[in-house]
């Protein structure tokens, strides 16, 4: 009989399926990692999206086997299932289709409304497969309020002799404000009751994510530093008392980042790949990314970066009066981003205002992305909270030093020039434009002292963000949660 762990991974989106966000580069690198750590049997189920159903039909890269067609509870009737599956790198992935799974429909709608009843079926339909499959997991690990219905729906209905009676769970937090309000709607249809009497908030009673949270083993937050701020009230989207009530079963861990792909000795798009031993390179890629971008050339202008989604979680708006307030000092800022119209205005806004200083480019730019991070000096991340953030470990990994906010996994990634003496970059106490006006002019100083800015890239770049890492801390979460099972279902098997 074999001892492998295994592990059901549940997600709304994974890589190389299909990416919206950065859940997407967590489900497609974490269940890879943990196979190549090896002892589990790791699955992967993700919806079946019409984004992913077009792409198989049109640049078919992978094969599709039906693996289980059913039906599960829905109303007052039944939703039909289909389950497909295929393989990544051995890894068995399960794309599930079926009557709420429409193909017109994009990964996200602006109304999770509208989503619940997909992603619940979903959750749902997913568990099922494995039962169909006679495969129980040991871990159901699930992600954000679009796959929480099935850790609650697990919380419910794991009673002794069931399938599941074994099954041991988890939900990943990767950005706590977005609860799933409106999706709750859905979950009464698929057998879900609302958690009324339960140590949730009244208002967070019939919402997917708090239900998961209440139902969930184990909770993981994606950095250790997140994992502290949900306890408080600045960062707990309403529910920290009640998460301090689960304190015991929270703990962080950091997401990693895909090395293979973000390597600056092999990046093809860039003018001179580089490493350690020849960063002097470097300078070749901010020379053409000010050339490209039509600025004044010069290795000695402080060249400021900046990469994001345009949101109000990532203090934008701290940036225009910060710059504004430096413009007695020489720089440069190449600012790439996409997203709420209105920061996409204030940054252009801001081009027009310094026409020989500034580019904002508002768009999604993969390409222009590497090329900012291989040429910028600085990126500037002025997150109001940053549950991991990839941003600062790609921009360290590529030499470019990162300022950010002391929050979250930015706190726990960046160790700070006045503040360590192993430091890797800036941190400043946010949310404040006078604080990041600051500690840019305090790091304009130290990149003039070529000595202590060549320690800090080359720290910065020692740093080791890989998977690896992150999936040995998942394995030990998962074997505690295990035996943790074990204590509960012996006594439980004993009480029978
Ligand atoms: P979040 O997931 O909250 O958006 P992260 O820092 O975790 O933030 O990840 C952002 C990822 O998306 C990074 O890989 C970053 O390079 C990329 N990214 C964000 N905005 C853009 C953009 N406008 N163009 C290209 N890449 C972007």
């Amino acid at each position: 009989m074999s001892t492998e762990l295994k592990i059901l991974f549940l997600a709304a989106e994974a890589e190389p399926f299909i990416k919206i966000g950065g859940l997407g580069d967590v489900a497609g690198s974490l269940p890879q990692a943990l196979k190549e750590l090896g002892g589990v049997d790791v699955r992967l189920a993700i919806p079946f999206h019409g984004a992913i159903q077009r792409h198989a039909i049109s640049q078919p890269s992978y094969t599709l086997s039906r693996t289980a067609t059913f039906e599960i509870p829905y109303q007052d009737g039944s939703a039909h299932v289909e389950a497909l599956a295929t393989e990544i790198n051995g890894m068995p992935v399960y794309l599930i289709a079926g009557d709420l799974i429409s193909a017109d429909a994009p990964v996200y709608t602006i109304d999770p409304g509208v989503d619940g009843y997909k992603f619940t079926f979903f959750s749902l339909a997913a568990l099922e497969v494995t039962r169909r499959l006679g495969w129980v997991p040991d871990v159901v690990h699930a992600n954000d309020w679009h796959t929480a219905p099935s850790v609650y729906a697990l919380s419910l209905y794991r009673k002794p002799g069931s399938f599941f009676f074994k099954t041991t769970t988890l939900l990943g937090l990767h950005n706590l404000p977005y609860l799933g309000i409106g999706a709750g709607l859905a979950l009464p249809g698929y057998g879900l009751p609302y958690a009324h009497d339960s140590m949730l908030p009244v208002w967070a009673q019939d919402l997917p994510l708090p239900l998961g949270l209440l139902g969930a083993d184990q909770i993981v937050a994606v950095s250790p530093g997140y994992a502290r701020e949900i306890l408080t009230p600045e960062f707990g989207a309403g529910l920290h008392v009640f998460l301090r009530k689960r304190a015991q079963t929270i703990t962080g861990i950091l997401n990693g980042l895909d090395t293979r792909y973000w390597n600056p000795a092999t990046d093809t798009e860039l003018s001179a790949n580089y490493q350690l031993d020849t960063l002097e390179r470097r300078g070749t890629n901010k020379f053409a990314l000010q050339h490209e971008l039509n600025l004044p050339l010069g290795p000695d202008l402080p060249l400021i970066g900046m990469v994001t989604r345009l949101d109000s979680q990532k203090g934008i708006d701290l940036l225009p009066s910060a710059l504004r307030s430096l413009i007695d000092l020489p720089w440069q800022a190449v600012l790439l981003g996409s997203g709420d119209p209105v920061l996409q205005d204030a940054l252009q806004r801001l081009e027009v205002e310094f026409p020989q200083r500034v580019r904002s480019i508002v768009r999604y730019d993969a390409a222009l992305s590497h090329r900012i991070y291989a040429g910028a000096d600085l990126l500037v991340i002025p997150s109001r909270y940053e549950p991991c953030g990839l941003t600062q470990m790609i921009a360290m990994r590529y030499g470019c030093v990162p300022v950010g906010s002391a929050v979250g996994g930015l706190l726990d990634t960046i160790l700070d020039y006045d503040d360590k003496i192993d430091s890797t970059g800036f941190l400043f106490p946010g949310p404040s434009s006078q604080a990041l006006a600051s500690k840019l002019r305090r790091a304009f100083d130290v990149f003039r002292d070529l000595d202590a800015w060549d320690g800090l890239q080359h720290r910065g770049m020692l740093q080791d963000f890989s998977w690896e890492q992150s999936a040995r801390h998942y394995l030990d979460v998962y074997r505690d949660m295990v035996t943790r099972r074990n204590l509960v279902t012996q006594s439980k098997g004993i009480k029978r």
